[in-house]
């Protein structure tokens, strides 16, 4: 009798679970997004972590196996995680390939920047033919991901449209009350010369006003050479940058050479949730990056 009440009991909560929308996301920032507008409805998992480089995940069999269980996957695009795609054929989902209902690109009418007018060719380095692809660091670009979201949920959960809308809705005011925040926050960076280590902060700079300068790496994904280094230096003397932003999981050796020799400050910040430690969500990330720029501000040389 005991175990015939344990076996049921095994399997209600089994049946409870599997209830729940099975989300996959790239990104660690798609995830706490994607928990937002799901609720409880959803359960959500995240292929990378958020101290990762996400041009360069290397997939994984236990990736694979999220990915088969999704009823929907929710990606960055514009080619940043296209290690996704050999994800996603590996799974045989029929649910997350390309145009079905559980495909969410989540980069779907984002005003996108640096589009290449010229021909791309293997020399510019991971060069990105539909424009810089790291749009989620301007915050204000998080409702037209939310956007995406609620389709592919509704898309997938048509029944419980009513309770993912009422959630989004609760993200966008908590969002536009941290915009407010932040733009207020931010206002003593406008015009602040910062050069990163790679060219990811150009959405977050547009949104406040940060003037950038130029980028440790030479070329997207290529490691710094002495030639480039040397121009940035000389540059960043004669113009005065006073930050580098550089991400966690680069290697900061180039860039502390070249603080070094400008006396500019080297700030380390998380570009997704879960980057640096104490940075949990989507909207920690914007409240860690603009206290540590206004920190580093004094560093002006
Ligand atoms: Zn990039």
């Amino acid at each position: 009798m005991r175990s015939l009440f344990l076996a049921l009991a095994c399997l209600l909560a089994s049946s409870t679970a599997w209830a729940k929308l099975q989300v996959v996301t790239t990104t660690t920032d798609l995830k706490w997004l994607a928990e937002q507008v799901g609720g409880d409805l959803v359960e959500v998992e995240s292929l990378s972590s958020g101290g990762q480089d996400l041009h360069f995940v290397e997939p994984r069999p236990s990736m694979v196996m999220k990915v088969k269980r999704a009823d929907v996957l929710v990606r960055i695009g514009l080619d940043l995680d296209m290690w996704a795609d050999s994800l996603v054929s590996a799974s045989r989902n029929k649910k997350v390939v390309y145009g079905a209902p559980g495909y969410v690109d989540a980069s779907v009418g984002v005003e996108r920047l640096q589009i290449p007018t010229d021909k791309v060719d293997a020399g510019m380095g991971d060069l990105h033919v539909f424009g810089n692809p790291h749009y989620w660091l301007d915050p204000s670009n998080a409702s037209i991901i939310a956007d995406n979201i609620l389709e592919g949920l509704v898309r997938a959960e048509p029944a419980k449209e009513a309770a993912f809308k009422e959630n989004y809705w609760k993200l966008l005011r908590a969002l536009t009350e941290k915009l407010k925040e932040w733009e207020k926050k931010a206002a003593p960076l406008k015009g602040v010369k910062v050069v990163t280590y790679h060219n990811s902060w150009v959405y977050f700079a547009k949104r406040f006003g940060l003037e950038l300068f130029g980028n440790i790496e030479p070329k997207p994904g290529l490691p710094p050479s002495p030639s480039h280094v040397n121009k940035l230096i000389a540059m960043m003397k004669e113009k005065g940058a006073g930050i580098i932003m550089a991400e966690s999981y680069f290697p900061l050796k180039g860039a502390r050479m070249v603080a070094d020799k400008t006396g500019a400050r080297l700030v380390v910040v998380p570009s997704s949730a879960g980057g640096l430690p104490g940075v949990r969500t989507y909207f920690d990330v914007f409240d860690q990056v603009l206290d540590a720029l206004l920190d580093a501000r004094g560093g002006k040389p």
